[in-house]
């Protein structure tokens, strides 16, 4: 154990994490990867937390520019997080990695309610908690979700796997041959700069709470391990 620098993370997965290059929904060979490579984490002795997102299937942004109620289309948004909760868990499961899957809007026949005292005592026994549904409330997002769960829990540290970008940049390295990578930043440089990391609620809520974010890509394997043993890859936010 001594070799890690996180004990006990959060790591944020974007919907468009599970989706592939299909861009939508989850890719089946896509999550068999990604629950490998938080296997491989898991078995370090790393307590795991996970926080999924949706956005492979749903955003409420999305459903209210085109004319639905924002809190109805956001509630879709977060249902689409349960679903990819529960392919998680599946393929985690398969790999023999015990689980629990809590969502934020209760839904007992297929998951827990989130009861964070609960949640923490999973962590303890070497059960990776995923946390589904979002914050339970519209107008938020999953990386909200992800700065409000690491505080609660008392994460070490947010881990957000990026698809295919290897850190924060000043500008969208895709678009702009002239972006330069942070190797560290602070959350106030995020929001000073309008960087698109995180939304500006997830970034003062981990300010305000000192929770470090590591920004990495996750499509190389094995960063998810180069992060917990304090390589230094992606880039390091400070809280
Ligand atoms: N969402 C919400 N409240 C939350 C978290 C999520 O309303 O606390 C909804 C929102 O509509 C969002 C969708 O769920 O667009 C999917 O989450 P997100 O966009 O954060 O997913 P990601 O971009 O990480 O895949």
């Amino acid at each position: 154990m001594s070799d890690l620098k996180y004990k006990r993370i959060v790591l944020k997965l974007s919907g468009e994490a599970l989706a592939g290059d299909e861009g939508f929904g989850i890719n089946p060979p896509v999550i068999k990867k990604i629950a490998q490579e938080i296997k491989n984490v898991y078995e370090l002795g790393i307590q795991i937390a996970i926080v999924v997102g949706g956005g492979n299937m749903w955003r409420g942004v999305a459903g209210s520019k085109m004319g639905m109620e924002r809190t109805q289309a956001d509630y879709i948004g977060m249902l689409a997080t349960v679903m990819n909760g529960l392919a998680l868990q599946e393929n985690l499961e398969s790999l023999g990695v015990p689980t629990r899957v809590q969502t934020s809007i209760e839904m007992r026949q297929i998951a827990e309610p989130y009861i964070r005292r609960k949640a923490v005592r999973h962590l303890e026994k070497n059960r990776v908690v995923i946390f589904s549904g979002g914050t339970g409330n519209p107008f938020f997002s999953t990386d909200t979700t992800a700065a409000l769960r690491a505080a609660e829990v008392h994460a070490d540290a947010i881990l957000m796997a990026k698809n295919g970008v290897d850190g924060i940049y000043s500008a969208d390295p895709n678009q702009d041959p002239d972006a330069v990578k942070f190797d560290e930043l602070t959350q106030m440089d995020i929001i000073n700069k309008n960087l698109k990391v995180m939304d500006t609620t997830a970034s003062s809520l981990s300010m305000d709470n000192d929770i470090p974010l590591v920004v990495f890509n996750l499509n190389e394997s094995g960063n998810i391990e180069k992060v917990v043993k304090g390589e230094k890859i992606g880039t390091t936010v400070k809280g």
